[in-house]
């Protein structure tokens, strides 16, 4: 099977990263909620949606470190690897930020990505020739679909709404929101993944 995955907020866990570089930077308050959410709403609020994308920039590059595989997802991985199962990284991503120092994201999530586990060492699941980074979601859509993609693992329910999302492709999400979906498998945590396909 061939099957494919997202990189932020699937295999990547940023719960917490936010609201830390926020709080270091003097950006926000103490009293700002945790999560992503939270802290974004609070620049939305503070009408400085321009502090948001730099907050952004800074995270998914050179602070990406902070960010954690989320629990059993390597192990997982490696699992299918082992088992023949041909895995894909596809990721939206830009290489630069929009505003700010100009970061190469690519490679801080390649390098994130080496220093992880997922690639380079003995039984990784990934190659380097695995991780497809897309500058927009239409070119993730169609590198879905241009991979053949047996399955999809993303935790953006737009992905999977969206009208170039391959009809063939499984539909598998993953993220915290309760409400289940149609249409698609919806899971919370990665040791779930296994007993779904
Ligand atoms: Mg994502």
């Amino acid at each position: 099977m061939i099957i494919g995955i997202d990189f932020d907020n699937t295999i990547a866990d940023y719960t917490g990263v936010f609201y830390d570089v926020a709080l270091k930077l003097d950006w926000i308050p103490e009293s700002t909620g945790r999560s992503k959410t939270e802290v974004k709403s609070y620049f939305i609020i503070s009408d400085n949606e321009r502090k948001w994308t730099e907050l952004q920039g800074i995270v998914y590059g050179k602070e990406i470190d902070q960010a954690r595989p989320y629990t059993d997802c390597l192990q997982v991985l490696e699992q299918w690897h082992a088992k023949g199962h041909t895995l894909k990284l596809i990721s939206h991503k830009t290489r630069y930020p929009i505003i700010g120092e100009p970061v190469d994201f690519h490679h801080a999530a390649t390098n994130w990505l080496k220093s992880n586990g997922f690639i380079g060492s003995n039984g990784a699941p990934f190659s380097e020739s695995d991780l497809n980074f897309n500058e927009t979601k239409e070119e993730k859509l169609l590198c879905i679909d241009k991979l053949n993609c047996d399955l999809f693992i993303d935790d953006l329910e737009s992905i999977f709404n969206h009208k170039l999302f391959p009809a063939r492709c499984r539909k598998v999400l993953f993220n915290n929101n309760s409400n289940n979906k149609e249409g698609l498998t919806h899971i919370t945590k990665w040791s779930d993944i296994p007993e779904v396909i």
